[in-house]
C-alpha cells in the first residue's frame, strides 16, 4: 500500500489539523497536486526547470580521500550542494511554485528560520514573476541579516514575527494566518515534509528526485545497491528525498542524524524523533519536542536549518515502523564534521549536512566489513561562515 492513506496518514502519523477554513483549501490544492503528477505536460515543466535552472541531475561523487581515513565505509556524496541557491530545498520550491501557477494564484508566501527556505522561495518567485511575502521571526531576523538581504534583493517582502519567542514557530503562525485571509490569490510553500496533508507528500515527491538519481548512479557505477544511507535531519526533506526511492531495497539501511545541539540530557537539542513525545504541530501530528504541559519547546542547533521542534510524520512512522533508524550528533562534533570534509575533500559542507558527515566515523566503527554508503550532502557552507569564524 502507498502511503499516505486518504486521510493523510502515514500509520499513527500526519492528518490535517488545521482551522476549518482551511480543509476545502487543502483538499483542492491535493486534488491538483494529482492531478499535476499524471500531467505529462506539468512533469516536463518540472523537469525542465530542475535540469535547466536548478542544475540536475546532481553528481553522485565518490569521496575517495575520506573513505580511506574512514576505512570501513566506501562514501558516495549525492551532491546537491551544485544546486542553485547552494541546497536541496530549490527542487521543492520549483514544484511548488508551478502548482501555485496551475492553481492561478499570484502570491506566495512561506515562512522560515534560518532564511534558507525563504530565499529558496523568493527565489522562484522572481522566477515565476509573483508576489511574494515572507514571514520571519524578529529574532531571526537580526541573526540572519544575510538571508533577510537576499530575499528583499529578490523582490521579497520579508515580514518581522514579533509575537511569542520571535521566531520559526511564531512564523508559521503568522503565515497560516494570511494563508486563511487570502485564500483566494495566495499559495501557501512550506519547506518541508512537514504541515497538514497533502504538504508531507507533495514535499516527498519533488524531493524524490535525489533518490531517484542516486540510485540510478550507485548502479551503475558498482552494479549493487548501497548498504546504507544516511543524511541529516530537521524537518526531513532533503532525508525523505534521498530515502523514499530505496523503502522495497530491504537490506539497504537508512539513517537519518539528528541535532543533538548541546546534548541529549539538556533542553538544548533539535532531536524531535529521539526525545519528542506524540504531538501537534504546524498542522500534523507527529513527534515533537514539548514540556510535559504540551507546550512546544523552543529547539536549538549550531545547524539553523536543524532548529525545528518537530519533523515530518512520515520519517515518524519510518521510526515506529524500524524502517529508519535515527542517530544524533552535538554541535560540536557537527563542527568537527564541517572541517574534516573541508580539509580532507575540498568540500565546505552546510553545518546541517555536517551532522551526517561527522556520523560516518561513528559508523565506521560498528560496521564488519567494507561497506558503501550514500550521504546526502543537502547544502554547501558558505552560508555558515558567521558562525564558524571564530571555530575555526
Ligand atoms: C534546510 C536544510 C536542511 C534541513 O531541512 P530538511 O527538510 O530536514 O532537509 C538540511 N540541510 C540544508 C543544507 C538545509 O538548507
Amino acid at each position: 500500500m502507498s502511503l499516505p492513506d486518504k486521510k493523510g496518514y502515514f500509520g499513527d502519523f500526519g492528518g490535517k489539523y488545521v482551522p476549518e477554513t482551511l480543509m476545502a483549501l487543502l483538499d483542492d490544492l491535493e486534488k491538483v497536486f494529482r492531478g499535476a503528477l499524471k500531467d505529462r505536460s506539468f512533469q516536463k515543466e518540472f523537469q525542465y526547470y530542475l535540469r535547466e535552472y536548478a542544475g540536475r541531475p546532481t553528481s553522485l561523487y565518490l569521496a575517495e580521500r575520506l573513505s580511506r581515513h574512514l576505512k570501513t565505509l566506501k562514501v558516495y556524496l549525492k551532491r546537491e550542494d551544485l544546486l542553485h541557491t547552494g541546497a536541496h530545498k530549490i527542487n521543492n520550491t520549483i514544484g511548488q511554485v508551478l502548482l501555485a501557477k496551475r492553481m492561478k494564484k499570484t502570491r506566495i508566501i512561506a515562512e522560515t528560520g534560518a532564511g534558507q527556505h525563504g530565499v529558496a522561495t523568493a527565489t522562484v518567485a522572481a522566477l515565476m514573476g509573483l508576489e511574494c511575502v515572507i514571514y520571519m521571526g524578529a529574532e531571526d531576523v537580526k541573526r540572519q541579516a544575510l538571508n533577510v538581504d537576499r530575499m528583499k534583493l529578490l523582490g521579497a517582502k520579508v515580514i518581522p514575527v514579533t509575537s511569542g519567542s520571535q521566531t520559526l514557530k511564531d512564523a508559521m503562525n503568522e503565515a497560516i494566518r494570511d494563508w486563511v485571509t487570502n485564500v483566494r490569490n495566495t499559495f501557501y510553500i512550506i519547506g518541508s515534509v512537514a504541515g497538514p496533508h497533502p504538504y508531507p507528500l507533495m514535499v516527498r515527491e519533488f524531493q524524490a528526485v535525489i533518490g531517484r538519481e542516486a540510485r540510478r548512479q550507485f548502479l551503475a557505477k558498482e552494479k549493487r545497491l548501497p548498504d546504507y544511507l544516511v543524511a541529516c535531519v530537521g524537518g526531513g526533506s532533503n532525508a525523505m528525498g534521498l530515502f523514499h526511492s530505496f523503502f522495497n531495497d530491504r537490506k539497504v539501511h537508512m539513517i537519518g542524524v539528528e541535532a543533538a545541539g548541546l546534548g541529549l540530557n539538556t533542553d538544548q537539542n533539535s532531536a524531535s524523533l529521539k526525545k519528542g513525545e506524540v504531538g501537534i504541530l504546524h498542522g500534523s501530528k507527529s513527534r515533537v519536542l514539548e514540556t510535559k504541559d504540551g507546550q512546544i519547546k523552543p529547539a536549538h542547533s549550531i545547524a539553523a536549518g536543524l532548529d525545528y521542534p518537530g519533523v515530518g510524520p512520515e520519517h515518524a512512522y519510518y521510526q515506529e515502523i524500524g524502517r529508519a533508524q535515527y542517530v544524533t550528533v552535538t554541535d560540536q562534533e557537527a563542527v568537527s564534521g564541517l572541517k574534516l570534509l573541508s580539509r580532507i575533500e575540498g568540500i565546505i559542507p552546510a553545518m546541517e549536512t555536517a551532522h551526517a558527515i561527522i556520523y560516518l566515523e561513528k559508523l565506521a566503527r560498528t560496521v564488519k566489513g567494507q561497506k558503501s554508503v550514500i550521504v546526502c550532502l543537502s547544502g554547501r557552507g558558505d552560508k555558515d561562515m558567521g558562525t564558524i569564524k571564530n571555530l575555526i
